[in-house]
């Protein structure tokens, strides 16, 4: 038995790839509503309820999340019972974004400019350290582009520090990057590391709206670069499962000025949103792949099928009659409630070519925008 801290989307995504390895799952959630309700046991409890952590742990095997803000403590104290992977260290590397660039940056991974923000004195501090325009994000809980304010010039100062000010923050030089790509690897407990193609995501509203695999006219020094990155990062944390890094890639003029042409940004310990393509446009899925990670199996090949193009499904659902009528189009819903700015679901799109990809896509996203 598989237990999985936190029942979301993920969750649902990752005990569906594993029932036809005939696993099972125990999921952890605050919430009697979450995704997985009616999927697989659950155990509904805060996540600092030691005793409903006792209980949950009876009789697992190993436990993983799939929800990056589950405490540490938490974490670890399952880890003390039953092996938790990807290792709990991972989750507090990644749940604070200044001790996150620092550790990109101590295993000489590029990342924006970045100063911490303590008071009002630090700010200024920063502002005149990074310069402007930069972004000012709290160091934890912020996701989706919540707890983010952009600073373009001295006025904006005040306000910035009025609406996130009192709690620890970080300021980041504001990139100008050409785009935003996902590198997605998965570490075995053999060591072995394998990566999927890079990604090109695009969020509305900071929220990602669109990822497309692989990246379009993507170089192979950049696949590479991305690959050297996670590795490093996955060898670092003895990390087992499947990891994401966000990263900006530059045009030569900004990279001239911030010495690389692909910064990280963040990492997920955990399956991520950019992979969801990998049901069916890859030889083995990101979900398949972890849990085989977690459990000890051989993973997959993670190479892509042909290409493919993921849409997500927020705030509202459109009738997905229509969707389905297109041809190697496939609809996931997470059996969600809707609410603004809520992921209820997403589209994938296969396809043999870029052109016959480009062409589906645009139908898929004309039709889910209007909704
Ligand atoms: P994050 O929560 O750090 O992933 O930020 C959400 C989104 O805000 C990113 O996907 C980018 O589109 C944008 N963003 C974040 N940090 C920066 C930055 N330093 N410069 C420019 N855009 C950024």
């Amino acid at each position: 038995m598989i237990g999985i801290l936190g029942g979301g989307q993920l969750g649902r995504m990752l005990a569906l790839a594993g029932y036809p390895l005939g696993l099972r799952f125990r999921f952890f959630d605050p919430s009697a509503d979450a995704p997985v309700r009616y999927l697989a046991e659950q155990v509904v409890a805060p996540y600092d309820d030691h005793l409903a952590l006792d209980q949950f742990s009876h009789g697992l095997t190993v436990a993983t999340y799939e929800f990056e803000n589950v405490p540490v403590t938490t974490a670890r104290a399952l880890e003390r019972r039953i092996p938790v992977f990807p290792p709990p260290q991972a989750l507090e590397a990644a749940q604070d974004r200044l001790q996150e660039k620092r550790f990109f940056a101590s295993l000489n991974i590029p990342t924006t400019p970045f100063a911490p923000v303590d008071d009002r004195e630090s700010l200024e501090a920063a502002v005149v350290h990074i310069g402007l325009p930069a972004v000012l994000k709290t160091r934890r809980l912020g996701y989706d582009g919540k707890g983010q304010v952009i600073l373009h010039t001295h006025t904006d100062v005040d306000p910035a520090w009025h609406a996130l000010g009192g709690q620890p923050l970080i300021l980041e030089k504001f990139i100008a990057f050409d785009r935003e790509l996902s590198v997605l690897a998965v570490r075995g407990q053999d060591g072995g590391i394998a990566c999927y193609p890079l990604v090109e995501n695009v969020h509305r509203n900071g929220i990602l709206h669109r990822s497309i695999a692989p990246a379009p006219g993507l170089a192979a020094e950049t696949q590479m670069l991305a690959e050297t990155y996670a590795r490093r990062v996955l060898e670092a944390l003895d990390y087992i499962g499947v990891l994401a890094i966000e990263l900006f890639e530059i045009d030569e003029t900004n990279a001239r000025a911030t010495g690389a042409r692909l910064l990280a940004n963040e990492m997920a310990p955990r399956v991520h949103n950019s992979g969801h393509w990998t049901i069916e446009g890859a030889v083995t899925s990101q979900f398949e792949n972890h849990v085989r990670a977690i459990v000890g199996l051989p993973t997959g090949a993670t190479s892509a099928r042909g290409y493919a193009a993921m849409v997500n499904l927020i705030d509202s659902l459109p009738d997905i009659t229509m969707l389905l009528a297109l041809p190697d189009t496939h609809v996931h819903l997470y059996d969600k409630a809707p609410r603004p700015g809520r992921k209820l679901g997403h589209v994938t799109i296969c396809a043999g070519d870029v052109t016959q990809l480009a062409d589906r896509l645009a139908v898929v996203e004309r039709y889910v925008l209007a909704c």
